[in-house]
């Protein structure tokens, strides 16, 4: 029997109008395959929501957000802030706190390699072919939560963890890695910071409660060295909010570009789903930007949200059959695509609707 569900669709600033559109309409056309009833909203947020009301985050936004079943966002940022420090309203802002408000403290990202996109990698073939890594960054703490100060010449970022906010995400990295190899890696530094002290003691007290699971810890640094040296010894990465941005990003070389990444952000509520890119000015307005990670955001969302496997996989393996079909957007292509299968967002979203069907 098919479900009913609410979601709301955030598109924000740049390409994320562009790519969602794509999360979107897979979603439209999975719920008409599988007789589901799936009802959306729009809301704003970044730029734009700063444009019309003067707030990165408008209320009605948040409220519809706390009213949907699950949440497809697309990207916040517009060049004028980029180098305007000083602006004290910001697009950022309103993800930050869209995430506190509703809890969404566990960052999952799959870093999944299509076969067909091993040559996009700036990584060799033979150090990637099999690399399965879910990262699960910590989301609502670290430096972007902790107190900031600005005295004349010097300035400070608080770095602060709590206790539970390591137990919790730490629990849900372990739940994940009984789903998979069993093996996890918490990334700290440890040895010279002190909130990556209390880190790694909780998950090393947590780590008793899953015996079965092979627990390993790194210093930041080496992690970043060892992503790219030999990703395949990693199965689940469990990390806060400032090595989690950074070490993700680095691991979208392993998928060939930003635009072939999803993630999902949960807490104990309503899960956001967005690409791991953001509104890439460079190329917005121009059509090209890559809607595969929207579209495997929308399959993360019907994965976790809605528990809905089958119809998430059939996501999937459209992707993959169109790279297979040889169709590339720009940021994947290399110099053996013929040029009439570099294609645009929507020629690219409309391949993979089509195998859908
Ligand atoms: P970015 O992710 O927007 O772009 C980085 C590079 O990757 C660019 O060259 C871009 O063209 C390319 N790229 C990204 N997504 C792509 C896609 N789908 N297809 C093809 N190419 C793609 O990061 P940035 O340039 O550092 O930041 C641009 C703006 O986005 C800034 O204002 C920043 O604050 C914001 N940002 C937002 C988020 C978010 O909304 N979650 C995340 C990161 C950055």
């Amino acid at each position: 029997m098919g479900v009913t569900k609410q979601i709301l669709v955030i598109p924000g600033d740049g390409i994320g109008q562009e790519v969602t559109a794509w999360g979107k309409k897979v979603l439209e056309t999975i719920a008409e395959n599988y007789r589901h009833t799936f009802s959306f909203d729009e809301g704003i947020m970044g730029h734009v929501a700063i444009e019309a009301t003067g707030n990165p985050l408008p209320d009605e936004t948040l409220a519809k957000a706390r009213r949907s079943d699950a949440i497809l966002f697309g990207a916040i940022g517009h060049a004028k802030y980029d180098n305007d420090p000083t602006a004290k309203v910001r697009p950022e802002q309103g993800l930050l706190r869209i995430r506190k408000e509703l809890g969404l403290y566990a960052n999952l990202r799959p870093i999944k390699l299509f076969d067909d996109l091993l040559q996009a990698s700036s990584i060799k073939p033979e150090i990637l072919q099999g690399a399965d890594i879910l990262f699960f960054r910590e989301l609502t703490g670290d430096v972007y939560f902790g107190e900031k100060q600005r005295n004349g010449d010097s300035a400070s970022d608080l770095m602060i963890y709590h206790r539970y906010e390591v137990e919790r995400i730490a629990r849900k990295a372990y739940e994940a890695a009984r789903t998979r190899r069993r093996k996890l890696c918490s990334v700290d530094k440890a040895n010279v910071l002190e909130a990556s002290r209390l880190w790694r003691e909780v998950v090393q007290e947590v780590a008793k409660e899953y015996p079965d699971v092979e627990t390993e810890h790194m210093f930041i640094d080496n992690a970043a060295m060892q992503l790219i040296k030999d990703p395949k010894r990693f199965d689940v990465v469990v990390t806060g909010n400032l090595f989690g941005d950074i070490l993700t990003d680095e691991a979208s070389q392993i998928a060939g570009s930003m635009g072939m990444l999803a993630s999902a952000s949960v807490g104990d509520t309503v899960g956001f789903y967005e690409p791991i890119h953001g509104s890439a000015h460079d190329i917005a307005g121009k059509g090209i930007a890559n809607p595969l990670a929207s579209i495997l955001s929308a399959a993360l969302l019907l994965d976790i949200s809605f528990g809905l496997k089958e119809e998430s996989q059939r996501v999937i393996k459209a992707v993959d059959v169109t790279l297979r079909q040889g169709f590339r957007t720009m940021d994947i292509a290399n110099k053996h695509t013929p040029n009439d299968f570099v294609l645009g967002t929507d020629a690219m979203g409309t391949k993979v609707l089509e195998n859908l069907q």
